[in-house]
């Protein structure tokens, strides 16, 4: 999620850094720092929270120094403190690391270090990593960091160099992106090629596993690798050569559902591990109901929240409207539950309510995305989506990362209460599905983009869907309307007959969520309401539901999961409907007009 860079060679390290580091922001920034060793083998360190970009004392920053590392942070684990900005280093301060993904077992491992009398200066679960390295330090840091690396459960890619060998970097990574530079007499690394191509565009990718040694007479990594020659701009670089963050945001949708789930799923005892959630369990075991109060498309996942809340852990539940629970008199009481959903945890109308409620001491979680958020210092506890950054205004990945979210926090729940072992198992094993059936949809991004090219024209849309596909019916016409304005509006389709039906005819077309599941049929008889009055249709159904396409004028398949799950898939097709419209009409899908990423005010 962070970004890396390390540089060795022969030109003077810190201003490679921070030039790399700034063209890596958009991967995380709520901190950022570096490690240079100086010409006396010294480390010059210096981290600090804010924007690297924003950051005007680094122009007074001199080091001389030709080797070092650099991050800029976007948090997992622990506050966004200085303390816990990159690079961590070990009790002697010999060891410097930059990390970038999450170190799952960390809290087991850290009381062991702890016990052996190791003294951590942060609260990141990164910090381990240079105590076990110091640990296991027998005078070669790649053979030390090899070993570690059997004990580590995670995602990782990480950067390191020792006082004790101060010409050399190691660096390894697990399911998290690290690529070698191989310039003229120097050496990179970075998680991303945009940190590194104004210096070279001959880059080796590191596989998951391996371990790259960089030293300047040469470089070596396990086995040989071939030099690729990247042709993208800086620019495109960090879209990872997508043409817009939205699109790339929305191919992160299987990646952003993995991240969420990863560490917290317990398939043999049927259950999640939400270790935010260990400090008010007993709490959250007392409450009959639960409020989930969120704005746009956050407010949508609280509503498909409620459904699972109520269906699978059986607990009275009700999405709120931010901005209307603020000056409502709502009736909680202390077996309540408020549960705050907001990607950048800033949102002010959703904030706004919690304050509120603590004075009644009222039990408030939050699910948000940014660690160290306002939303997550005022909660009493909550779960992060870990989604990463999100750069385009209108929310995709989050969305996903949110549902996630709260299906465990509802296995969570259920499990405490009347849900079975069974029933618990089987959630958990389809939600471990769930990333490897939406990279199924979106290899077929370019049907979506052929049927999105066919309804271009029209000016009105209409979305409808049905219990958990319902909330999906209003995302997917807010999608449509930020991106593209053109006029969409969402329902339930049971409502079609009490009034909608009349802006039906043939410039009218609705686009109905129909997945194969309980209220099926009861989709398919608002579908045939609709079309009976000329007006077309787009379905997105269930893989291997022919039929459908007798009734409809065109279809999006989606593969078949658990009803409660759908929603994660039922949505990919929309976002990238309402991207492929939007780029058609030549709109600025990530800077839509008149709208803002974090919406801070009232
Ligand atoms: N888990 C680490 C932290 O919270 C690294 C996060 C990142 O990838 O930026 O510091």
């Amino acid at each position: 999620m962070c970004g890396i860079i390390g540089y060795l060679g022969k030109k003077q390290a810190l201003p490679i850094l921070i030039s790399g580091l700034r063209r890596m922001e958009y991967r995380g920034y709520d901190s950022y720092g570096f490690c240079v060793f100086n010409k006396d083998k010294e480390p010059f360190i210096h981290k600090k929270i804010g924007k690297i970009s924003r950051s005007e004392e680094l122009s007074n920053l001199t080091v001389e120094g030709t080797t070092g590392i650099g991050h800029t942070r976007w948090s997992t684990t622990g506050a966004v403190t200085n303390e816990n900005a990159h690079p961590h280093f070990d009790c002697d301060k010999n060891i410097f690391l930059v990390h970038n993904g999450i170190i799952e077992n960390y809290k087991e491992l850290k009381e062991k270090l702890i016990s052996k009398g190791h003294k951590f200066t942060s609260e990141t679960d990164t910090e381990v990593l240079c105590h076990l390295v110091e640990e296991n330090y027998n005078g070669s840091l790649e053979e030390a960091l090899r070993k570690i690396l059997k004990d580590i459960r995670g995602t990782y890619g990480i950067a390191l160099m020792s006082k004790k060998e101060p010409q050399k970097i190691v660096a390894a990574r697990l399911s998290s992106p690290m690529i070698l530079g191989v310039g003229q007499n120097e050496l990179l690394v970075a998680s991303d090629p945009s940190a590194i191509i104004t210096h070279t565009r001959q880059v080796i990718t590191l596989d998951d596993n391996e371990v790259a040694v960089l030293k300047p007479e040469d470089f070596f990594i396990l086995k040989e690798k071939p030099m690729v020659s990247i042709d993208w701009t800086p620019e495109d670089a960090q879209k990872k050569g997508y043409e817009h963050f939205m699109l790339k945001e929305i191919m992160e949708g299987p990646e952003t559902i993995e991240n969420a789930i990863r560490g917290r799923l317990i398939p043999d005892e049927g259950t999640v591990r939400l270790g935010g959630l260990d400090s008010v369990r007993n709490r959250l075991n007392k409450i009959n109901r639960i409020v989930l109060v969120a704005c746009g498309t956050a407010g949508y996942a609280s509503k498909i929240g409620k459904y699972m809340l109520e269906e699978y852990a059986g607990i009275l539940s009700e999405a709120e409207i931010g901005s209307e629970f603020r000056y409502r008199k709502p009736i909680i009481d202390k077996n309540t539950a408020a549960v705050f959903v907001s990607q950048s945890g800033e949102t002010a109308d959703t904030l706004a309510g919690i304050g509120e409620l603590k004075k009644k001491d009222i039990l408030t979680l939050g699910i948000t995305n940014v660690v160290g958020s306002t939303q997550a210092r005022e909660t009493d506890a909550g779960i992060y989506t870990r989604s990463g950054p999100e750069i385009a205004v209108a929310s995709t990945k989050v969305f996903l990362g949110q549902i996630a979210t709260l299906a465990m926090l509802s296995v969570y729940l259920g499990r405490q209460r009347n849900m079975s072992l069974v029933m618990g198992k089987r959630i958990v094993s389809e939600l471990a599905r769930v990333p490897e059936l939406a990279k199924q949809i979106l290899e077929n991004k370019e049907q979506i983009k052929a049927i999105a090219e066919k309804y271009k024209d029209f000016k009105n849309f209409w979305f409808i869907g049905r219990k958990y596909n319902f909330p999906i019916a209003l995302e997917g016409a807010l999608k449509l309307k930020e991106i593209s304005y053109l006029h969409a509006e969402g329902g339930a389709s049971g409502e079609l007959k009490h009034g909608p039906l009349a802006l039906v005819d043939e410039n009218f077309p609705t686009i109905a969520v129909c997945p194969s599941d309980s209220v099926y049929d009861k989709m398919i008889l608002g579908v045939e309401e609709v079309k009976v009055r000329k007006g077309p249709v787009l379905a997105i159904a269930t893989e291997g539901n022919e039929r459908i396409k007798e009734i409809v004028d065109d279809v999006i398949y989606i593969p078949k999961t658990l009803e409660m799950l759908t929603p994660m898939l039922s949505v990919i097709p929309l976002h990238l409907f309402a991207y492929y419209i939007a780029i058609a009409l030549d709109r600025d899908v990530d800077k839509p007009r008149n709208l803002a990423k974090s919406v801070t005010v009232e």
